[in-house]
This record gives structure tokens, sequence and C-alpha cells, in this order.
């Protein structure tokens, strides 16, 4: 049994779900003490409660500490059984972050699965519906893992209530899949460039506003700016979605809109994060690095350019370590771009 210790690195939900999906796909059973010590509510919030059950349920796992606020967990899990499964956060939790839970454990089976998630798609600090569609699984493609998706309704927060599905496809073999390589380490030309200020049940003018801020701040043509009003019935909710597409990587940056905060500084904002992106000259963003770490380590492996590790990248690699006993290697390439060398798995 590994024992792992939630406050280190990040400190919060990753570190949970990193395990969840690298204890399924391993079999090694694990403990995480001190869940998310390093957040201001710290244990299992609904969406980790409802990672903690989805992984649960797809290996039938044996659990204990599986409820809200609990510090601790304990996880012995089963064999994965691809399938059919609905998860439900039940509030607006990220639904993205519970799909990328039990994902990769059902992929590498090699046998479809489809999936129904409801909560929330539109999350900040969490991939969203349109970023785990237009980024992160068109990259798992050329590693053998393929799913689709189609969203029903989208959920903000705090309403929640968004749905969509995924279908996992099975190999053609239908044997266990053994992920790939992936080398990204040119962005190439960029061949699309768009910002959609997409608002539900919020005034006209919100975004408009934004696509002028962002449109402005990036020096874009309003030709490359599109508002999308969503039905009022799935509103309030607000989101600014920056997306730039590359010969080898399309990346998307989101800004939420909230209450008390100017709808030009929510479109600055994402602008901004961008902006910073472009001027890098990486392909992969922030967020994007910490995420493709866990399909890499469990494929051939491979190398990605990025911006500095963020502390849930340097964590992540810490789990890989702990249950792979892979290394990352993380070099400053000096310019702000660093260069990432995961170890895999398979060869
Ligand atoms: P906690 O409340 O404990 O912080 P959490 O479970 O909500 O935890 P994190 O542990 O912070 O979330 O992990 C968030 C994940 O969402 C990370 O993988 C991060 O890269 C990703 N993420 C955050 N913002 C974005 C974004 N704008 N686009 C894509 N992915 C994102």
């Amino acid at each position: 049994m590994l024992t792992l210790d939630g406050a280190s690195g990040e400190g919060g939900g990753q570190l949970l779900r990193s395990s969840l999906a690298l204890s399924m796909i391993t079999g090694t059973p694990f403990r995480l003490e001190n869940v998310r010590a390093g957040r201001k509510r710290p244990g299992l919030q609904r969406q980790h409660l409802t990672c903690v059950l989805a992984a649960q349920e797809v290996c039938g796992a044996v659990v204990e500490g599986a409820r809200l606020d609990s510090l601790e967990v304990t996880f012995r899990p089963g064999a994965v059984r691809p399938g059919a499964y609905a998860f439900n956060v039940g509030t607006a939790g990220s639904t993205g972050l519970v799909f990328q839970t039990v994902l990769l454990p059902l992929a590498l089976t090699g046998r479809p699965s489809e999936l129904s998630l409801e909560g929330g798609t539109h999350n900040p600090m969490a991939p969203s519906f349109d970023f785990l569609e237009r980024v992160y699984l068109p990259l798992l493609e050329p590693m053998g893992l393929r799913c689709s998706v189609r969203l029903e309704r989208p959920g903000f927060y705090p309403r929640g209530g968004g749905r969509w599905r995924a279908s996992l496809a099975g190999s053609a073999e239908g044997r266990p899949v053994r992920a790939g390589v992936l080398t990204l380490v040119e962005r190439g030309a960029v061949v699309r460039r768009r910002v959609c200020a997409r608002t539900a049940g919020l005034a006209r003018d919100i975004a408009e506003r934004e696509l002028s801020a962002a449109l402005g701040a990036l020096g874009w043509d309003v030709t490359e700016g599109v508002a999308e009003k969503l039905d009022a019935r799935v509103g309030p909710g607000n989101v600014v979605l920056v997306e730039v597409e590359s010969e080898r990587v399309t990346e998307l940056f989101a800004g939420f809109g909230e209450r008390g905060v100017r709808a030009e500084d929510v479109a600055l904002a994402v602008s901004a994060e961008a902006g910073a992106y472009l001027s890098a000259g990486v392909p992969v963003g922030e967020h994007l690095a910490d995420q493709l770490l866990l399909p890499l380590a469990l494929g051939e492996g491979g190398v990605f350019r990025t911006t500095a590790p963020s502390l849930h990248s340097t964590t992540h690699a810490e789990v890989l370590r702990a249950f792979l006993g892979t290394e990352t290697a993380f070099t400053d390439e000096g310019s702000g771009a660093w260069r990432v060398t995961v170890a895999g798995t398979v060869t």
C-alpha cells in the first residue's frame, strides 16, 4: 500500500485524481492522507468525492473515507471494467475532472465505454468541455486513445446542471491499448485564432464588451471574434474562450464572468494568458502541461515544450514517480521556455 501526503506540493485535488487513475491502472492500493490540506476548505468536496466514487464504480474498489470533508482516503482497486457509466457531481463541480479520473483507466483496456457526466462543464480552475474536446482529446488520439464527446447542455457555476457524453472507442482488436509516444516541441504556424464570448441569461452587451476588450488587447481582427448567446435557462453563465489553433496543437484559454468583476476585466485576464502563451513561442500552455504528464508516462513517454512548470506539474511528476517509478525532467531553456521530458512505462 502506497501512502501519499495530500499536503505535499500543490496540495489540492489533482493529487487525489492522479492517484486514483494510477491506482486503477497499476493495481496498486494507496492511502492519501491530509486530503487537499493546502486548500481553504480541505478534505473531499463534491467533485473530489464524485471522482472517488466514479473510480470505485469503474473498478469495484474497496474504499474507506469516501464522504464529504474526509481528510483521508484508502483505495484498493479491482480490475477496470469498461462499460456504460453515469456520473453526477450533484453540484456545479467540474465534470471534466471526474472524466479525466476514469478516462485513461477505461481507455487503456482497449474496450469501448460510454460515459454520461452531469454537473459543471465550464468551471474556473478546471478543463472546460471545449478544452477537452479541442485541446486534450485530440492529442491523445495519435497515442492510440480515441474518445469523442458531445455536449448536451452546458453547466456554469453556481447552477451546474450541465450534461455531456463521452464515447471511448476500443482498440480494433479489443486488446488493451498501450499508449504511444508524443513529441510536441514546436507549435508550427498559427492557422486560426478565435475569441468566443459566450453568455447565458445575462445582459446582451456583456459578450460585445468582452469581445471588444479581448480583440483589442490581442490586436486581432473583429472577424476573429464571435458572441454566442445560449439559452437563458442554462444561465446565468459567462465564459470567454481564446483559442489558438496552430499546425501541431490547439490551445484554449478560458476566463469566467463573475458577479462584481467587469466584463472587460474578464476578457483582459484571459487575453493576457493567451498573449503570454503566444509570445513564449511554445506549443503547450500551463494547464495542458500538467494534464499531458499522465498519458505520456503511461505510454512510451515523450517530450514537449511549455512555459515555466506549475506546482500542479511538479506535484504530478511526484505522483508518477510514486506509482510508476518514472522520472520527469523539467529543463529551463531560457526566455520563458521549458522542455519537459517524461519517461514512459511502455517500450
Ligand atoms: P482544488 O480545489 O483542490 O484546487 P481541484 O480538484 O478543483 O482542486 P486542481 O487540483 O487545482 O483542482 O486541478 C485543476 C486541474 O484543472 C489541473 O489539471 C489544471 O491544469 C486544470 N485546469 C485549470 N484551469 C484550466 C484551464 N483554464 N483550462 C484547462 N485546464 C485547466
